[in-house]
């Protein structure tokens, strides 16, 4: 038995067997030269290494049994890879270029799909530059079948599973939505990263920072994760497998109790009203949401969405169409019944790159402070045209409003108008009703937002205070890096004060304000953000009974007192 310390990024506690995710492997592309006598036999590689491809693909094309829309859409994209396959033209271009220039063929099929790739983006053509992606995409696994890479699938993961990995991409993590995972250890990945937000919101005990746990953690081994202590124990003896089910049973226990808060409104022992809403990034917790009392959606993080991949053909390059969009966002609005539902407008880039938005400008050096989120939309106004299509389509089946990520400059609240403007009068050439009202505001996530908080509140109808990237960009701490989590500290003055100023800017003009970061969920937070007069909250979907619960427990005039010895003492 071995006792690792780590730090807690999901409290609960849980016994499991080890799924350790084996390390990523990085294409590297060889290049040699090759003599005119091997020009057939590498020619021949390829052709063997396609036809794997297209009989995986064939497969999966057989798998799909459904006529649902989201089949159809899986079933036209992987005959469209296959039309790709045996592009007579592509062919032949590989062929010739081979014969002309002998290399070995991994590196002379890499530079002609890059080239093909790059023609379809620079067509002009917007059906044809979205088809960049997918070239690259079934190229790159025939690449991978040529060079023997077996790429790591995470839906093999079974249910009960404990994840053991050094890290963990969003795209993979949507998987701890999708299976019964029973707990998440990793080496990287700070407390704020979106891998621990959704581990809380499907209240899956999760602890970080462990250096080197793949080495030390066989697969299959069988693991306690204490995510509370941040603790993990391996190959636990039976005392002490017997003391952690004793405290399983407890936690359990105090659940069901916490449980009766569900159906209670949310109030200070002195009756004053707050609402909780629920942060979601699938329709499918919109209904846990409602049932664990959430008085709306705070925020719907909609890049979630982007990098589900298809369990059926393990496909993720394949961006959501309007119709898919608008089918989640009504599901969303109409399982709250009317509910407030606030969609957040995708927030990707950064750490959360999506497959299918294909970029030209390749890697970022500083991707957080790159083309994401608001400047990435804004950037691609087709993609974002289609999001807010899709938005305003749904907006007559619920309480829609619209939110807007990373705002830093006014410009880019009045160019989302701009373009919220055309889509209205595409609408209405279309015949398709809409609600010509729905309330569009902005994230308060940046220092900028934060200090021009009064400027943001003439043009914005609410506020939302994203607390996980508003410390991360005023502290100028990276939210997702182990290393330097002691610094990254929601209570710095220079966080509180900004939160402050957007409370006070907003009243001013008397506009909503809320928190949705993972402040907003967390005991001693709510305290502060309670007394410094936030009455909406919107947390992870686990954490709202217990919010309700401590709000029960304490009145205004005591929260006032918190957050005002918390904003002076520092
Ligand atoms: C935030 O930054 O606080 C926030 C809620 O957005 P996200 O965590 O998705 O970046
Ligand atoms: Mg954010």
């Amino acid at each position: 038995m071995n006792v690792f310390l780590g730090v807690s990024a999901s409290t609960g506690i849980s016994i499991g067997k080890a799924f350790v995710i084996p390390e990523a492997v990085k294409r590297v592309i060889p290049q040699f030269p090759v003599s005119i006598s091997q020009i057939e036999q590498e020619w021949s590689r390829f052709i063997k290494a396609k036809a794997k491809i297209s009989g995986k693909i064939q497969k999966s094309l057989e798998e799909i049994n459904n006529e649902s829309k989201q089949d159809k859409i899986q079933r036209e994209l992987l005959e469209t890879y296959l039309l790709m396959l045996d592009d007579p033209v592509f062919l032949q271009e590989v062929k010739q270029n081979l014969e002309a220039n002998p290399f070995n063929i991994e590196y002379i099929l890499d530079v002609k799909t890059e080239e093909y790739a790059n023609r379809l983006r620079i067509s002009g053509n917007a059906y044809l530059t979205e088809r960049a992606q997918d070239i690259c995409d079934i190229f790159g696994r025939v690449l991978n079948e040529l060079l023997n890479i077996h790429v790591f699938n995470i839906n093999q993961v079974p249910d009960g599973a404990v994840i053991v990995g050094r890290e963990m991409n969003p795209s993979d993590a949507i998987i701890l939505s999708k299976r019964k995972i029973a707990g998440l250890v990793l080496t990287e990945g700070g407390t704020s990263s979106h891998v621990a937000i959704l581990a809380r919101n499907y209240g899956i005990p999760a602890v970080f920072g462990i250096e080197k746990i793949t080495k030390e953690v066989h697969h299959g081994e069988k693991l306690i994760v204490d995510g509370t202590a941040g603790e993990l124990i391996t190959d636990p003896d039976a005392q002490t497998l017997s003391d952690y089910s004793e405290k399983i049973k407890i936690e359990q226990e105090h659940r069901a109790k916490i449980l009766a808060f569900r159906d209670k409104p949310a109030q200070t022992k002195d009756g004053t009203r707050f609402s909780l809403m629920a942060n979601i990034g699938t329709p499918e917790e919109a209904k846990m949401a409602l049932e664990e009392g959430a008085d709306g959606i705070g925020l719907f993080r909609t890049e979630f969405l982007f990098m589900q991949e298809s369990v059926t053909t393990q496909l993720h390059n394949h961006a959501m169409s309007e119709e898919e969009q608008f089918e989640a966002y009504k599901s969303v609005l109409e399982t709250m019944q009317g509910k407030p539902v606030t969609i957040r407008t995708l927030d990707a880039g950064g750490d959360k790159v999506i497959a299918s938005i294909d970029r030209p400008d390749g890697v970022e050096k500083n991707p957080l402070m790159g083309l994401r989120a608001i400047r990435l939309t804004l950037n691609f106004p087709k993609l974002f045209k289609t999001q807010l299509r899709a938005l305003y389509r749904a907006s007559v089946y619920g309480n829609l409003k619209i939110m807007l990520p990373l705002i830093t400059n006014v410009d880019q609240v009045v160019k989302t108008k701009e373009l919220i403007a055309e889509v209205m009068e595409e609408l209405d050439a279309d015949g398709i009703p809409y609600n010509k009202d729905v309330p569009v505001g902005i994230m308060v996530e940046t220092a900028a937002a934060g200090i021009t908080a009064d400027c943001f509140a003439k043009i914005s109808d609410f506020f939302s205070i994203g607390t996980n990237d508003l410390t991360q960009y005023t502290i100028g701490v990276d939210r997702e890096n182990q290393t330097i989590a002691n610094l990254y500290n929601e209570f710095h003055l220079a966080v509180l004060r900004l939160i402050q100023h957007t409370i006070e800017a907003a009243e001013a003009e008397n506009i909503p304000v809320s928190v949705c970061g993972e402040m907003a969920g967390k005991t001693d937070s709510v305290l502060v953000l309670a007394g410094m007069g936030i009455r909406t909250l919107s947390m992870g979907i686990h954490n709202i009974p217990y919010v309700k619960e401590l709000l029960s427990s304490i009145s205004i005039a005591e929260l006032q007192s918190i957050s005002s010895k918390t904003l002076n003492n520092l």
